[in-house]
């Protein structure tokens, strides 16, 4: 683990946290700073910076964190709903480059906006283009 990762601290107990969730692999805690009463941080025990960066069985295993977290964070702050997303990578605005999955509770009449604004402007792709796009995702496969 690098010795300056704040949150491998926290797995290793060295900073504190309020811990939700842990199991073999996953560690799941409040967000110091919430978005939301009730905002989690999911996250592997190992480090790894990326979603791309995680083993298979690990990232099942986030995952099935999540799954099984999103609706007990929600009903534990009577949330009528959640945003469950990744910053992943810097230029995604990840500061922390340790994965973390954020679950942020959400309430009707919040102000929130959903997953669609986070994103710059809106590029104008083509037909042509999209077909392309997805050519190439598919084939790496
Ligand atoms: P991100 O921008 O996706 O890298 O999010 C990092 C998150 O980690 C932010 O929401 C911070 O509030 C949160 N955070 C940073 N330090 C701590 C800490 N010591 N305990 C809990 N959450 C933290
Ligand atoms: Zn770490």
């Amino acid at each position: 683990m690098p010795d300056d990762c704040i949150f491998c601290q926290i797995v290793a107990g060295d900073i504190p946290s309020r811990t939700v969730y842990e199991d073999d692999t996953v560690f799941a805690f409040l967000d110091v700073n919430p978005l939301a009463p009730g905002h989690t941080l999911v996250i592997p025990k190992d480090h790894h910076e990326t979603l791309g960066d995680l083993p298979d069985d690990t990232a099942a295993d986030v995952f099935a964190a999540l799954h099984r977290l999103a609706p007990t964070v929600e009903d534990a702050v009577d949330a009528d709903a959640s945003n469950v997303a990744f910053n992943n990578g810097e230029a995604a605005g990840q500061e922390v480059p340790h994965v973390h999955g954020h679950i942020i509770p959400r309430f009707e009449g919040d102000g929130g906006r959903p997953i669609h604004a986070i994103a710059g402007s809106r590029p104008d792709l083509s037909d042509e283009e999209l077909d392309d796009i997805a050519a190439d995702i598919r084939n790496a496969r």
